[in-house]
Order: structure tokens, then C-alpha cells, then sequence
């Protein structure tokens, strides 16, 4: 008998991965200089020349056996002592590199870190707008999701909703800042709310609710905004990071998860990390990878064409009369649809050649989403699409 529930996941695509599809096929009947596919996040920018040529030296160099032979399940020894030193230096941290489990990518960290403190029935909060692969994530791991809203049009967590949805109930809540889709990123301000907020929360329901920090975008950030080091405002953090977008390489599948070494009960969650990767079939991240990583922590893609293409983007859309909170962080464009159905503002969008993702499956209706991680030349052929789509409002 096949699984009803891994049927349903495997035989709808996801709405992004659907548009995407969409624009191939739109591709090839138009011609692909006539479609402007916002709809995923896949970089543009190369990885830095560093990683590059580390990586060449250490596949020529390094004996195949090992090059390509299993590190141990968490990750090699290596990259968990350069992880935790690294993180040291950086956030004057006390980590060890037991604290690290490597995984392929945020993906697995999430599914790893959320397997490790939900149990079946739990509860796990998310603040909307979030990334749509959460509810698969929480729902693998037996438990419920419980959507906190956000203050629009900041998209700054709300603490009056979020305590709310907090529940006896409550496992952990997850947090994604920068984030994914609205470019917020979520002030210290914030932040020290609803870690205080989440203090309470535990001392009233005897229970430790843990912080899932989601970070694949730590390293994007505009204007001089600063991400605040979360485990420095809550000690029951754990941290899911991605070279993905950092480095550029989202197929290359590789990130972590880090348990905060203030954690109670620290070595038995890192265990729990390491059991949840063994239960999903997560062990040993690629070697290759970690190799390359191991010489090359610390040293990130140039994101200057993602701020150009936010500055051209912002500035010419507004113009047009479109609503857009400007984002700091991350690289989409969380903008305000002209008719209440986003849905139909996307399907009307590709009549224009646009692909932009509405913003339903984010927990938040009536906005459109754009992946601005493009070359800006394209942005900028893009711009009378979006000038035409806004004008037939009107
Ligand atoms: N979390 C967020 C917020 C994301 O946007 C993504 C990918 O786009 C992921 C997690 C998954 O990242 P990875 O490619 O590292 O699995």
C-alpha cells in the first residue's frame, strides 16, 4: 500500500516549485528572453574565488578514499572543530564542536532540530510570513503547526499574537531573520521581546520551549542592518544554518544545526540532533563538502548585485504604485497585490510574463513574492512588465 500521506506530498508540488515548472514551459512557447521568473530562490552570484580554488586543490590533491569516503554521522572532525572556533571568534561563543551536527543544508537541519525536541502532539510555533517547507518539517516530526501573525507592514514579530499561540502545548517556536519571503529582519528590539516573552512562557508551563533559529540568510543583509546573535538572548537556541545562499551553492546541500552551549540538558539534545538525523537517514553530510568548508569558513559570496537589484526594484516599483515594505535583508521582495487574491494577481502577472509567488502558502494572504537573485540586466528588462501588469489595474 502506498503512503497516503507521502503520496499527497510527493504528487502536489509545492507552489514555488510550480511556478518554476510553469516558466519553463512559458519559456519554451515564448521564447526565454520574454518570461521573468521571480519565483525561486536560486542564486545568482558565484561563490567567492576562494572556495572555488580550495575546492579544486582539495579534488586534486586529497586520496580519493578520502575525498569521497563517509566522515563520521554528525560530520568530519575536521570541519566541527573549524565550526566551533569559528563561532567562537565570531560571537565570543563557548561551543565545542561536539555542539555541531553537519546536514545537507537548512532543510535537514530543520527536520533534525525539530525531530530532536517534538514530540507527537506537540505543538510548533511559526511566524507568518514563513518558508511553506516548516508545515512538512513539523508535521514529519508528529507535530501541530500553530501560525503566529506578524505587524504589518514591518513583518517584525507581534509578542501580544505570539503569546497567544503559545500553548502548554508548545515545543518550540522557529524564527527566520532575515526571512524568507518578506526581507524583514527582525531588530534586536524584537527579538529581545520575544525571547523574554518565551522566559515566561517556559517558567509558567514548567517546560522548556525551545528557540529553532532558522538562518539561511544570516549573511544577506543591506543597509547596514546586523542580525543579532540569537543564542546570546536565549539559551535554549538551536541554530539551523545553510551555505546555500551565503556561499551560493544551494545544490551542493550543505549547512548545520548548532545546539547553543547554554541549553539545558545540552549533550542529551545534541544526542536527540543526532538520533532525529539517524530516524530521517541524515547522517554524514558530503565529504567533499565539508573539506572545502573546513579552509574556507568566514569567507561569503558578493551579494552587491542582490542590494542593486533591491535599490532598482524598490525605487521603480514604487513608482508604478506598487506597496513594498522595503527588505533588509534576504533576497525577495514581499510586495502588497492590487486586487485582494494574490492568486489572481500571479495568474494575471504571467499573462505579462512575470512569475511571482502569492503569498498564501506563506501564511499571509494578499502579497506577491519576488526572487530578485537575478542578473540585473534582466531586473531592468523586467521593469516595464511590471509598469504594464499595474497600469491594467487601472
Ligand atoms: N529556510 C528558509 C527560510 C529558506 O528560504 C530555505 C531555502 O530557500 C531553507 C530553509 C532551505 O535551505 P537549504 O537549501 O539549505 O535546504
Amino acid at each position: 500500500m502506498i503512503n497516503p500521506e507521502a503520496y499527497a506530498l510527493g504528487s502536489c508540488r509545492s507552489e514555488i516549485r510550480e511556478l518554476y515548472e510553469c516558466g519553463l514551459r512559458m519559456k519554451a512557447e515564448l521564447g526565454a528572453e520574454n518570461v521573468f521568473d521571480y519565483s525561486i530562490g536560486n542564486p545568482t552570484t558565484d561563490p567567492p574565488e576562494e572556495f572555488t580554488s580550495a575546492a579544486l586543490r582539495i579534488l586534486r590533491d586529497t586520496p580519493p578514499a578520502e575525498l569521497h569516503g563517509y566522515t563520521s554521522a554528525p560530520g568530519c572532525a575536521e570541519l566541527r572543530a573549524a565550526l566551533s572556533d569559528y563561532i567562537n571568534r565570531r560571537y565570543g561563543e563557548e561551543t565545542v564542536p561536539g555542539n555541531f551536527y553537519v546536514t545537507v543544508g537548512a532543510s535537514a537541519a530543520l527536520t533534525v532540530a525539530i525531530g530532536a525536541v517534538c514530540t507527537t502532539g506537540e505543538e510548533v510555533v511559526v511566524i507568518a510570513p514563513f518558508f511553506p517547507e516548516y508545515r512538512v518539517f513539523i508535521e514529519n516530526a508528529g507535530g501541530r503547526v500553530v501560525v503566529a501573525p506578524t505587524r504589518e507592514p514591518e513583518f517584525q514579530p507581534d509578542i501580544e499574537a505570539l503569546a497567544a499561540a503559545i500553548s502548554p502545548r508548545c515545543a518550540a517556536v522557529i524564527i527566520n531573520s532575515p526571512n524568507n519571503p518578506s526581507g524583514a529582519v527582525y531588530t534586536e528590539e524584537s527579538l529581545r521581546a520575544l525571547t523574554s516573552l518565551l522566559r515566561r512562557k517556559s517558567y509558567e508551563y514548567g517546560k522548556t520551549i525551545y528557540l529553532i533559529s532558522d538562518e539561511p540568510y544570516r549573511e544577506l543583509v543591506y543597509d547596514g542592518a546586523t542580525v543579532p546573535y540569537v543564542p546570546s538572548l536565549y539559551d535554549d537556541t538551536i541554530v539551523c544554518y545553510s551555505y546555500s545562499k551565503s556561499l551560493s551553492l544551494p545544490g551542493e546541500r550543505i549547512g548545520y544545526v548548532m545546539v547553543s552551549p547554554r541549553t539545558r540538558g545540552c549533550d542529551a539534545i545534541c544526542d536527540a540532533v543526532a538520533g532525529a538525523a539517524r530516524r530521517a537517514g541524515y547522517v554524514c553530510a558530503p565529504s567533499f563538502m565539508q573539506k572545502v568548508l573546513t579552509e574556507t569558513l568566514g569567507i561569503y559570496s558578493d551579494i552587491s548585485v542582490y542590494d542593486e537589484n533591491r535599490r532598482v526594484l524598490l525605487e521603480a516599483l514604487t513608482s508604478y504604485g506598487y506597496t513594498v515594505t522595503p527588505p533588509h535583508g534576504a533576497f525577495y521582495l514581499f510586495v502588497k497585490s492590487p486586487e485582494p487574491d494574490a492568486h489572481a494577481f500571479s495568474e494575471r502577472a504571467k499573462k505579462h510574463g512575470l512569475l511571482l509567488v502569492p503569498s498564501d502558502s506563506f501564511g499571509v494572504p494578499g502579497y506577491v513574492r519576488l526572487a530578485y537573485c537575478k542578473r540585473t540586466e534582466e531586473v531592468l528588462r523586467s521593469l516595464p512588465k511590471f509598469r504594464e501588469l499595474m497600469e491594467s489595474y487601472k
